[in-house]
Order: C-alpha cells, then sequence, then structure tokens
C-alpha cells in the first residue's frame, strides 16, 4: 500500500514537471454570435503565451448549448481571427491529436464523465422540470429571497438524493426530463489560485448546484468545458473575468473526477470597459457608439449589419496592436508592438487586474501610426485598389505622390482617397459656403491673370510657381491670399488642403489651366 503510494507520487511529480514544460493552451468559444473585440484579446493573450512558451494554442468551439447556436458564428470566429494573424496549432479544420474539437462532435464522450460522478457521488439525478423549477423561484421572490437549487434547496426537491432508488429507476426508464447536477459540498472552504489575482477563496455555500448534463444528451459549458481541458492537457486557462465566478465550480469538478494534479493554471483576464469607464464594453454597444465592437462585419442571418474594424479600414496590425495593451503592458514606454514582437515579450505577470478602458480615439491613433510607417509605394497599393473600385484607373507613381503628401494628417487609407479625391477628377461642385465668403467680385479676373502668369511658367515645378507668382502679384500690390483661395477653389473645390504649389506641380500645366478655366466659367456664370 505504502509502496503504491510512493510511486503514484513519483507519476504526479513526473507528469507535472512534464506537463510545466509542455504549454498547451485553448481559445474557447460559443457559436453564439459574433466574436467581440474582448474575445478577440483572450484568443490573442492565449496565442501570445503559447508562442512565448513554445506551447500549442487550439481552438475549441464549445456548441452544446443547441437553443443559443447561432449559424455562421463559428465561421466568422475562425475568419476574423486569421485577418488578426491569430493561428491555432490544432482546430477544427487542421484537426490533432486530441480532435474533435467541436464539442457537439463530441458528444458521446460527456456521458460516461456525469456517470462516474454520479457513481463516485459528486453528481445527482434532478427530476424538477423546468416548469416547476419557475413556480418554485416565484414564491422564493414573493417572500424576497432568491431561489438556487443548492445545499439547502435540494433536500425538498425531487432529485436522486430525496427518492427513493425505485423511484430514480423509474423515473430515469421513464424518459421524463432529468439534468444531472454537481453536488456542492457543505460549508467549504474551495482555495483557488489565479495567475493574475492571486489566491482566492469561496466558501461553498454560497454556491448552486449547477446542471452538468441534461436529458438531451449534451452537457453543459461546465462538464464540457472541464472533460476537454484534461482530455486536450490543458495546461493553462487564460480567459475573460466573466469566468471567475465559475472556477470555484472548475477546481471542485476537478477534485471530483480526481485529476488535481493535472490541473490547469488559471488567469482570468480583466474586462474591457466602455470609454466613459462605465461598465463593461458589451456586444450591444457596436456601432451605437461611434465605433465598431468585432473585429470584422457581421451580418446577423437576418441580413442586419455591424460593423467591423476591417472594413472600417484598419489595419490588422494595428487593431491587434491596440488590443494588446488593454489589460497587459510591456512596463516600458513603448507602445507599437508587431504580433511577433509581442509574442517575445508577453509575460500574464504584466497583465493587470483592474478593467482597462476602451479608447476609440487611441485606436485611430494606432492605425495613423502604421498607416505613417507604410511607404508610399505600399500605399499606393492600397489606394489604388480603392480608386479602381470607384472605377479611377491611374498611374501608380502620381498615386505614390499624392500618399506622400496627404499621409501626415490621415488615419485611414480611406482618408487618402477621399482628401485626394480632386486629383484624379475634376470638382464637380465647388464649396458654396467657401465662395459665397472667399469669392470676390475681382476673384474670376485675377485667375485669368494667374493663369497667364501659370502658362508662361516653364519649368512647373512648386518652387519655381510660388517665385512667378509671388513676384508678379507683389508688383501689382495683390495680397497672395486674393490669389491662392479662389486658386484653391477651383481647382480642389475647396478651401482646405495641402500646399497649393505641390498641388499644381503634381496635376501640370494642363489640368491647372483646365481647371481654372472651368471653375471661373462655372462660378461666374
Ligand atoms: N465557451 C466559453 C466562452 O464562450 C469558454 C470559457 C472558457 O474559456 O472556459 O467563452
Amino acid at each position: 500500500m505504502l509502496y503504491d503510494f510512493y510511486w503514484l507520487n513519483i507519476i504526479i511529480f513526473a507528469k507535472k514537471i512534464f506537463m510545466d514544460n509542455k504549454v498547451r493552451v485553448r481559445f474557447a468559444p460559443s457559436p453564439t454570435g459574433p466574436l467581440h473585440l474582448g474575445g478577440v484579446r483572450t484568443a490573442l493573450f492565449n496565442y501570445l503565451f503559447a508562442k512565448k512558451n513554445n506551447g500549442t494554442m487550439i481552438l475549441r468551439i464549445e456548441d452544446t448549448d443547441q437553443t443559443r447556436f447561432v449559424a455562421g458564428a463559428e465561421e466568422y470566429i475562425i475568419e476574423s481571427l486569421k485577418w488578426c494573424g491569430i493561428n491555432f496549432d490544432e482546430d477544427v479544420i487542421k484537426g490533432g491529436n486530441y480532435g474533435p474539437y467541436r464539442q457537439s462532435d463530441r458528444k458521446q464522450i460527456y456521458k460516461q464523465y456525469a456517470d462516474i460522478l454520479i457513481e463516485n457521488g459528486n453528481a445527482y439525478y434532478a427530476f424538477d422540470t423546468p416548469d416547476k423549477l419557475d413556480l418554485i423561484r416565484k414564491e422564493f421572490e414573493s417572500q424576497k429571497i432568491q431561489f438556487q437549487y443548492d445545499v439547502k434547496t435540494r433536500k425538498n426537491l425531487r432529485n436522486s438524493l430525496t427518492l427513493t432508488k425505485t423511484e430514480v429507476d423509474e423515473f430515469l426508464s421513464s424518459e421524463k426530463h432529468y439534468v444531472i447536477r454537481f453536488k456542492m459540498p457543505e460549508n467549504e472552504v474551495v482555495r483557488m489560485s489565479d495567475l493574475i489575482r492571486g489566491n482566492i477563496e469561496v466558501n461553498t455555500n454560497t454556491l448552486d448546484d449547477k446542471v452538468l448534463f441534461k436529458s438531451d444528451g449534451m452537457p453543459t459549458y461546465h462538464l464540457a468545458n472541464i472533460v476537454d481541458d484534461y482530455l486536450m492537457e490543458i495546461s493553462h486557462v487564460i480567459r475573460g473575468e466573466e469566468w471567475l465566478p465559475s472556477l470555484p465550480l472548475h477546481v471542485l469538478l476537478y477534485r471530483a473526477f480526481g485529476w488535481e494534479s493535472t490541473i490547469p493554471q488559471f488567469a482570468h483576464l480583466p474586462l474591457i470597459l466602455k470609454p466613459d469607464g462605465k461598465g463593461k464594453l458589451s456586444k450591444r454597444d457596436g456601432d451605437k457608439l461611434g465605433f465598431p465592437v468585432f473585429p470584422t462585419d457581421w451580418k446577423t442571418p437576418e441580413g442586419e449589419v455591424y460593423s467591423g474594424y476591417k472594413e472600417w479600414g484598419y489595419f490588422s496590425e494595428a487593431f491587434v496592436n491596440m488590443l494588446a495593451l488593454l489589460g497587459w503592458n510591456p512596463g516600458t514606454e513603448q507602445e507599437i508592438f508587431s504580433l511577433k514582437e509581442l509574442t517575445k515579450i508577453f509575460t500574464l505577470e504584466r497583465v493587470g487586474k483592474s478593467g482597462s478602458r476602451f479608447d476609440p480615439d487611441k485606436t485611430k491613433w494606432f492605425n495613423h501610426q502604421y498607416l505613417q510607417a507604410k511607404s508610399n509605394n505600399e500605399l499606393a497599393i492600397l489606394v489604388e485598389a480603392e480608386l479602381k473600385k470607384n472605377g479611377i484607373i491611374t498611374d501608380i507613381k502620381f498615386v505614390e505622390k499624392i500618399c506622400e503628401m496627404l499621409k501626415e494628417r490621415a488615419n485611414f487609407v480611406k482618408d487618402i482617397v477621399k482628401e485626394g479625391k480632386f486629383f484624379f477628377q475634376i470638382p464637380e461642385s465647388y464649396d458654396a459656403e467657401a465662395i459665397k465668403k472667399r469669392w470676390k467680385p475681382d476673384s474670376a479676373s485675377i485667375l485669368i491673370e494667374l493663369k497667364e502668369v501659370l502658362a508662361a511658367t516653364e519649368v512647373f515645378e512648386s518652387n519655381i510657381l510660388e517665385n512667378n507668382i509671388k513676384q508678379h502679384f507683389e508688383s501689382k500690390n495683390i495680397g497672395l491670399g486674393q490669389v491662392m483661395t479662389p486658386f484653391r477653389i477651383v481647382v480642389v473645390g475647396t478651401t482646405s488642403g495641402p500646399s497649393m504649389m505641390k498641388i499644381a506641380e503634381l496635376l501640370g500645366k494642363n489640368e491647372i489651366i483646365k481647371r481654372i478655366e472651368i471653375g471661373v466659367e462655372k462660378i461666374n456664370f
């Protein structure tokens, strides 16, 4: 006996060393809708942790709750994470040694585990129908008590703890509604440790007897999650703070199965808060607050569209960089990190406990930084593709120069397209407000004179143009403002934009003269 115990300890110890070296993490979303940016952050932190530790990153689809299943959600999750550059080593598509990776495909696995708990006294059958429980709940509420199926109430309910064996067998064979519930121990302190939150203690009397298995043959999240984490040899469970209340049950389930020696380490990530800091940023906030909460556009089965960062014009690198800093910090002032860099420096020790406020302006700032870091050629390719969509075909070298001129003020590629539209087409209309305020009775004649100056300028370069224009009009005592504002109106269509001389140089003599002629005629008419 003593001898057995000795070997058992050696095996457990050896397994622990082996497991410690073998990091296996999973991202385990339920396909109940699109992935919110908090979910993407959870996937990201798992990915970074796996890469940093030469570990394995797993995608497990937790779809045991058929009532909440949403068509297209699984595909959305896979595609949107791919866009972020978050790849999996084992998943529903690639497979792996621990598959299947979709819980509905593992359905036959779970019942035997529920049975183990029934047999070893850690779970029981409960026969109260949902309607009956609703009635009881209402009764409790009328006395201002909140009902839960727990150590106290289970003594007065219809379950295998209160019924005789014959009654239980009868119920089970009559195919009536039943569930298997966890038998929460009475008045015990559960001690847990979390890599982010430290040590936590909870008294079991505050916890309810959660349903583990339903008579439709499906496990609930809790049972399936624990069984799969065990079977898939998950070493670290990194997930959102909303799962912290489930931790005592999960720890107790490991104990009930006798799997304590391989229990994963837990890390519960802090919440992502709304920009005003009041409450959790939720899926329902999408678009309402003026920014997307989803990585890519989500089209509901009913055809409604919620916007995503990708379609909004964000670079995935900027989106991911922003997410990495929501709750984690590098311990330095550096803010710009590539995914690769992050996989080298990420640690759970630098994840904070308190909620991180989502800042939509900062998110734009990240995109701005990534846009500035792109070469003019890289940007021109992106701008050209956008222009093509609008039927505008143009020369890439020309677009490169426009990118160089406009990128500093742009957050998105679409800003360059919008701000640079006049480069590709003559203004269709002129800003009425600007004309009202800035178009003077002598503007047309000044522009005709300007046209002559420009026509006479041989080398059409911005500094030469500037010199010639200045010289000509200063000698006639005409202020430069009187010339440049109407000039800009006829060329650009409005009064704002980059340097007029540079614009003139880029558009060239013929185009500029054409725009002056058309503008003067249209505006003065
Ligand atoms: N299926 C759960 C979810 O949707 C997984 C929670 C966990 O990681 O344990 O988030």
